[in-house]
């Protein structure tokens, strides 16, 4: 299967988190965590438009000024995605500065708070001097966060001392159509075949829905229609897990969310050496996210956010985690 999504971390691995994901034929490109930036260039942060945030200890959100430096008098519009009380922490950061020469500048910011049945949000603009609007509220059924005709991203809210989110993106699925059987079947292309996809694409799609074709004599069902000439692939998966503690409550929630995800990224602070640490910090450990990535039948585990205090260690960490997950390990 093509896997568009190119995955590149914002530092190397005992550097702050974090990950630019971009999609190399839609040029659209995501971050999860903003740690520090500098090593990015900046054409490619300027690509990313929805930023989600684990949680807001200081090295998984320090980041936030230089983007905003970065994308300040530019026409954008930023969705910055996080755990309770984000909204109130990216009004205070916007709020760190005097804003008395912007009022030109176009640049909107939306914070979203994710909480496990609803999402309020808020926007902030700088024509306005960043100052907040009205915070609405939507119920949030299910762990899905954001979505459009592309991708969708799910999450869920785990323990790390505080609600840390961990997220997976859900590209939609892959929908080609033979071009031999169309034209043996003489059907030109036309706004029916957009439709069909679009029913084709959504995340639950509707077989039964008709679709009518020019110059056919009769209705089509999705699902006959889609039995001829459609090739359906399922869409990538990736997962984005950070500091986290290996507890049951979270890999409750944690395997379900990630399940046979393409692609993992996780956290692994400390070495083996160091568990007791992991545990009374509630992070993970090298074995226990190759651990994680076994339970959750990923297909590639990608490590990040080691701890310093193992500095010289690094091809441990792929070690111990390569003990409990047989897959491609970096
Ligand atoms: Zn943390
Ligand atoms: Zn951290």
């Amino acid at each position: 299967m093509l896997f568009p999504w190119n995955t590149e971390a914002l530092n190397p691995p005992f550097g702050d988190p974090g990950f630019l994901v971009a999609n190399s034929y839609t040029g659209r490109a995501l971050i999860f965590d903003l740690g520090d930036l500098h090593q990015l260039a900046a054409r490619k942060l300027l690509q990313a438009s929805h930023i989600f945030i684990s949680h807001a200890h200081i090295d998984h959100l320090v980041g936030f000024d230089q983007l905003l430096r970065l994308t300040l008098n530019r026409p954008r519009h930023l969705h910055i995605y996080g755990p309770p009380g984000i909204i109130a922490i990216i009004g205070h950061k916007l709020q760190g500065y005097v804003w008395n020469l912007t009022a030109h500048y176009e640049l909107v910011i939306t914070a979203y708070a994710v909480h496990p049945k609803k999402l309020e949000q808020c926007s902030f603009a700088c024509s306005d001097k960043f100052k907040p609007g009205p915070t609405t509220t939507t119920v949030k059924n299910g762990p899905v966060i954001f979505s459009d005709p592309d991708f969708s991203i799910n999450a869920a809210t785990l323990d790390h001392g505080t609600s840390c989110l961990a997220f997976t993106l859900h590209e939609t699925r892959q929908v080609n159509f033979r071009p031999e059987v169309l034209k043996q079947l003489q059907l030109a292309p036309g706004p029916w075949l957009t439709k069909l996809r679009q029913f084709l694409q959504s995340p639950k799609p509707e077989t039964a829905a008709i679709i009518r074709i020019p110059g056919r004599n009769r209705d089509y069902t999705v699902k006959e229609i889609a039995a001829e000439i459609a090739l359906i692939k399922p869409g990538n998966k990736i997962a984005y897990v950070t500091d986290i503690g290996f507890t049951p409550e979270n890999l409750e929630k944690l395997i379900p969310l990630i399940s046979g995800a393409d692609l993992l990224l996780c956290e692994a602070a400390f070495l083996d050496s160091a568990a007791d640490k992991a545990r009374s910090s509630r992070h993970l450990t090298a074995s226990q996210a190759g651990e994680i990535a076994r339970r959750a039948g990923v297909k590639r585990l990608k490590l990040f956010h080691f701890s310093p205090r193992h500095h010289d260690l690094e091809p441990d960490f792929y070690r111990e985690a390569a003990q409990y997950f047989s897959g491609p390990i970096s």
